[in-house]
């Protein structure tokens, strides 16, 4: 009884499916700590919430009134990681108890379903009743509160839970699908290159939903860039810091760079060359951040340098993986992706940006990797790189 006493009885709590089942030992286990301590960093701005994992659920239950349950379930849907999840009402340990709150918390799902079964299970052994009584006798009542309902226990449409816990017992429906992925920083640190585009912030956050923590570079082209076109990809950059976590933008001052170019290299190599000086200063970048990958949203035949042999020349002067997730994805199926994650209205704001500022009229699809470096054999290329890192602004921004 004093158990009780100590931990104010939760009314609501949140239970997350934890992902990745096919993840084992030592994998799973870095898995269940890395999502727990992401969980409990994204709650404190939630409130005063407890949370722990027993057999591949986790469990967040309010500690006090501090908590907001509706924006905390919202903030944990974002989770990466999270298969499932779902809100679960505490009562009683009594079958009478959950009879009752099935009845009530679960009506709307219930008087809206065709079939159903009750799930029990204990984590408290000694609870008087075995789990299929226990589902027998409150499946059965429910049964006859929700006429509309029939019993289906291989295929139902609303499965009823019932878990009988130390304190308290819970119940609660179906998980809704969580986030999905491995949790944030689960699979080490990488560097997305981040335009204004619809592609690269869709590409940011398929990585990070496997399971990396990300630092982004975006290369801006003062003043042929206006100001604006630099808060379309700070926004932009906000919006992926709920699934994301709080993230570095580092701006890269981009124009002497491009206007050396211009004036010293053929004009249909410009985009690949320019290409190559953003892979050399992110790698440069990612050296400093201790990054083991960079990310670009290049989608196979999309434009002139999304080609086979432009990634080519583009790729060689990276020593670190290059990872493309778009690169076998449709427009539409990027588009789909960012609208659903909120940043398809940004990405479409009409601001210029510094690769359509230069854009050669007739770039080269072709290039060979022997023409590339020719063009560029005379420029004074880890000075030029040098400098730009030099140079980064950093903004910093928090979910
Ligand atoms: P996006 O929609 O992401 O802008 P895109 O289809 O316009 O992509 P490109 O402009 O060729 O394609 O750029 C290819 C990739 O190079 C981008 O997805 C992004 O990762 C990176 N990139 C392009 N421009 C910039 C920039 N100004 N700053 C940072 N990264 C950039
Ligand atoms: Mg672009």
């Amino acid at each position: 009884m004093s158990n009780i006493e100590q931990t104010p009885v939760a009314q609501e709590i949140i239970l997350l499916k934890l992902g990745e089942l096919v993840l084992k030992g030592q994998n799973r286990r870095s898995f269940e700590d890395k999502l727990l301590g992401n969980a409990r960093k994204l709650l404190r701005k939630h409130g005063n919430f407890k949370v722990y994992s027993r057999q591949a659920t986790g469990y967040i239950e309010p500690k006090d009134d501090s908590c907001d349950m509706d924006s905390a379930y919202l903030a944990l849907s974002k989770l990466f990681g999270v298969a499932g999840i779902c809100r679960s009402r505490a009562c009683e340990k009594t079958p009478e108890s959950m009879l009752e709150t099935a009845k009530t918390y679960l009506k709307d799902t219930l008087m809206n379903a065709r079939s159903f079964k009750v799930e029990s299970k204990r984590a408290d052994k000694s609870f008087p009743m075995t789990s299929i009584a226990l589902s027998q006798t409150v499946g059965g009542d429910l049964h006859d509160a929700f006429p509309n309902l029939t019993v289906d226990v291989h295929n139902p449409e609303v499965t009823v839970y019932l878990e009988v816990r130390e304190t308290n017992a819970y119940v609660h429906v179906n998980p809704s699908p969580g986030a999905g992925g491995l949790p944030v920083g689960m699979s080490g640190k990488a560097i997305s290159l981040l335009s204004g585009g619809i592609d690269s912030p869709v590409a940011t956050w398929m990585m990070a939903k496997r399971g990396l923590t990300l630092d982004l570079v975006h290369f801006f082209s003062h003043p042929y860039t206006s100001p604006e076109s630099k808060e379309k990809v700070l926004t932009l950059a906000k919006k992926l810091t709920p699934w994301c976590g709080k993230l570095h933008v580092h701006i890269v001052p981009f124009t002497s760079i491009q206007e050396t170019l211009m004036r010293e290299c053929p004009e249909d190599l410009f985009t690949v060359l320019m290409r190559r000086f953003m892979m050399r200063i992110s790698e440069a970048l990612a050296h400093k951040l201790h990054c083991g990958a960079l990310i670009t949203g290049e989608s196979l035949g999309q434009v002139a340098s999304q080609t086979m042999m432009a990634m080519q020349a583009t790729e060689a002067v990276c020593n670190i993986p290059v990872f493309r997730p778009l690169i076998g994805m449709d427009k539409t199926e990027i588009v789909h992706i960012s609208k659903k994650i909120d940043t398809f209205d940004t990405s479409i704001l009409p601001f210029e940006d510094c690769c359509t500022v230069f854009t050669p009229r007739h770039p080269r699809t072709k290039p060979s990797l022997e023409e590339v470096q020719e063009a560029e054999a005379t420029l004074a290329i880890d000075e030029m790189v040098m400098d730009a890192v030099n140079n980064i602004e950093k903004v910093v921004l928090e979910p």
